[in-house]
């Protein structure tokens, strides 16, 4: 599908209202094993497959975005691919049928894509997504460290040692080990965007582990894009609020959370993977060239700090 190509509904870009620009999400309940199918779910995340149209805005670059396969992270690579980059998405070995999709739509907009399946808690591997990355894409400037882990339990006492340790390993050390690796190809121009979230700041009682990554994330962002400012490499961090993607009906929420989810922010709804992708489009495009070490939240009206 090409950028001018009928099919991409203008009627989204119209002047809308927010509040019903997509229908309230009340999602039955349902259960997948973790890392879960954006195919499976009912109803189906929306990541702008029909909607997202691209200005060239991200023309000739090249983009690594981590579990880019289905929710934030594909919404974010097909806002990429419509924009003019070529994109490297990773993601588990479990998610090739969500992976070969979102594939299929970054080749339909003419751009290259590079499929990368392994998991990110083995560090070798975290090294390795990168060195695929460059050679298949011909080099790197965007980086989108968007894949996570969230599983929740009811008490601390739940929280057993390997889902600690994989929860901080997916979210955080793999967020370290990839950025570095990638920082050997980085040119100045490029732009890091790490995946936060609103449980940085206001964390459920329910996600102990998984908001303490977020919060590490939120710092660690900061602090690179310090560092790394005077390289002319721009490091933010998006923070999302309630978004529908697998990760929720794959042990994120409690099932009987799934129909109220998201309805508690002032928009009264959740959002839909592809109301985050301008968000990342803005941060990795050199109109933003100002903008280093923030966090941009997309959460439906939550306050943030
Ligand atoms: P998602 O399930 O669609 O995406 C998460 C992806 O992470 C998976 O597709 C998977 O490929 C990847 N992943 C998980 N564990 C991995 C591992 N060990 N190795 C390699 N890849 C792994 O869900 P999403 O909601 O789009 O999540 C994307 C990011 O957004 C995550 O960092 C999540 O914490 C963050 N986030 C989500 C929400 C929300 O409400 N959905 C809110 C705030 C932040
Ligand atoms: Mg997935």
């Amino acid at each position: 599908m090409s950028n001018d190509d009928a099919r991409i509904s203008t009627d989204q870009l119209a002047f809308v209202n927010p509040v019903d620009r997509f229908p309230e999400i009340s999602p039955p309940k349902q259960h997948q094993e973790e890392p879960g199918l954006q195919r499976d779910m009912a109803p189906t995340p929306d990541i702008g497959e029909q909607s997202y149209r691209g200005t060239g805005r991200l023309e000739g670059r090249k983009a690594l975005v981590t579990g880019g396969d289905s929710g934030i992270g594909a919404a974010a690579a097909v806002a990429f691919a419509r924009e003019g980059a070529d994109v490297a998405i990773t993601y588990l070995p479990a998610e090739e049928r969500d992976a070969q999709h979102v594939a299929q739509i970054i080749t339909d907009c003419g751009r290259n894509a590079v499929t990368i399946a392994g998991d990110l808690i083995d560090p070798a591997f975290c090294t390795e997504v990168v060195e695929r990355a460059v050679g298949d894409l011909g080099g790197l400037d965007i980086l989108v460290n968007n894949a996570g882990k969230q599983v929740a339990t009811e008490s601390l006492t739940e929280i057993g040692d390997e889902q600690l340790e994989e929860t901080f390993h997916a979210n955080i050390l793999a967020m370290f080990r990839v950025t570095r690796a990638a920082l050997a190809h980085l040119p100045a121009g490029s732009t890091i965007i790490n995946t936060t979230s609103i449980q940085a700041y206001q964390p459920s009682p329910t996600l102990l582990d998984y908001a303490s990554t977020k919060a590490a994330i939120n710092n660690f962002s900061k602090g690179l894009a310090q560092q790394l400012a005077p390289r002319g490499i721009r490091v933010n961090a998006v923070a999302p609020g309630p978004v529908w993607t697998p990760i929720q009906p794959s042990e994120g929420q409690p099932q009987e959370a799934l129909p109220e989810f998201g309805q508690s922010t002032p928009l009264g709804r959740a959002a839909q993977p592809t109301e985050m992708a301008p968000a990342f489009v803005f941060l990795a495009s050199p109109e933003s060239s100002y903008v280093i070490g923030e966090t941009l939240n997309v959460n439906g009206g939550s306050p943030t700090p």
